[in-house]
């Protein structure tokens, strides 16, 4: 059964509880059941008000409104920077324990995609990453993932229909909060994102991915059978894997790949998303496209190839253009269907850790200054 994780600290945040969670929590507090519950979980997230004074269910019963209102918190973090390059754009949300966490707004054709943080700071000391520098400062719990598409449908007033867990963190190093966090989101009786339109990116992490498998393979309310799984792979071999992301060492190519080949996917025409981070004199050769190439056959994988966007103190350098062009000529005459994306704004959020994170670097000690973050690259 679906519950809500323990919270960090401080007031019982509403956001945490997913529909069966807050029905519980009416019984267990006030003796009531989904009719009140449910009421105020369509108010909250489908128009962000959540006071149950002027809702029909709580107009005989104004004392229990009371009760509610004293018992649960709903208060959306403060936006404190932002910034973009036009129509994409990152805003940065202060915690209630001064820490920050980056999300970033990106408009597609016909809805626009939110790219959500799961921690703050990343354990997983990817080198070329921005993130990594900060270290791991901790993770973020459910509420605290769904207030970044709360702060971006309510208070800024955009059409979410997609988010991708592509921000700070690797979401399966938290994984039970992002799954509490993907059934509030992907509720009908709520923000109603589907979870067909949400996308787990991981850098690797094999117990994540089957764990995530065996949630698949179970039928709903539990099971997760359609979330999309995308993956960091950015490099050819495990020598080279292993030099830019210690996750390898760990989980080298080929206990993810028996990983991969075990991840059911939801439809015929799915995808596994295989991010590939192209970097100059690391992972550009045509030796690497065809290593790569090998690597994927028998999955059914999509390469998204982006090109390296440097890090603040980067020690690897950008590809140009035709090293760009030629990886991909080079992947494709190879037989392997790939994407090349750009380095900026809405493309580059093809992979983690292409977005700079260079303020929140700055601002990584609790209780600093509000601050605006630069654009990316
Ligand atoms: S690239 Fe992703 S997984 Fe790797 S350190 Fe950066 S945020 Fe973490």
């Amino acid at each position: 059964m679906s519950s809500a994780p323990a919270a960090l600290t401080g007031p019982d945040d509403i956001l945490r509880y997913d529909y069966a969670g807050l029905t519980a929590e009416f019984a267990r507090r006030f003796g009531k059941g989904e009719y009140h519950a449910g009421a105020l979980f369509r108010s909250l997230y489908r128009r962000g008000a959540d006071d149950p004074g002027p809702l029909p269910e709580f107009a005989a019963n104004p004392s229990l409104a009371a009760k509610v209102r004293d018992a649960f918190a709903y208060s959306l973090p403060e936006i404190s920077g932002r910034s973009g390059d036009g129509e994409t754009y990152k805003f940065l949300l202060k915690l209630r324990d001064g820490y920050e966490c980056e999300s970033v707004i990106i408009p597609m054709r016909q809805y626009k995609s939110l790219c959500v943080s799961s921690q703050v700071g990343c354990k997983m000391g990817c080198t070329f990453c921005e993130t990594a520098q900060m270290g791991y400062l901790r993770s973020l719990d459910a509420g605290e993932i769904v207030a970044q598409v709360m702060v971006a449908r309510h208070v800024l007033k955009e059409p979410i229909e997609n988010v991708v867990f592509m921000g700070m963190g690797e979401p399966m190093d938290n994984l039970d909060n992002v799954l509490q966090a993907v059934r509030i989101l992907s509720d009908q009786r709520g923000l109603n994102i589907g979870q067909s339109s949400i996308t787990i990116s991981t850098v690797g992490h094999v117990d994540g991915i089957r764990r995530l498998a065996a949630l698949a393979a179970q039928p709903p309310p539990e099971g997760f059978s359609r979330l999309r799984l995308a993956v960091s792979l950015n490099a050819p071999n495990d020598e080279v894997r292993s030099r830019i992301m210690p996750i390898n060492r760990q989980w080298p190519l080929a206990e993810l790949k028996a990983a991969l080949l075990d991840f059911p996917l939801a439809r015929r025409g799915d995808f596994l998303f295989m991010e590939y981070v192209l970097i100059k004199g690391v992972n550009d050769t045509r030796a690497h496209a065809l290593e790569v190439a090998e690597y994927l056959k028998g999955l059914k994988a999509c390469v998204n190839l982006i090109p390296y966007n440097p890090r603040l103190d980067s020690p690897f350098a950008r590809p140009d253009k035709t090293d760009t062009a030629d990886f991909f000529h080079w992947l494709m005459e190879a037989g392997q269907y790939c994407r090349v994306r750009g380095t900026k704004g809405k493309d580059a959020m093809a992979a983690c850790g292409q977005l700079g994170n260079r303020a929140l670097k700055r601002n990584r000690a609790p209780q600093a200054a509000a601050v605006v973050i630069p654009a990316a690259g």
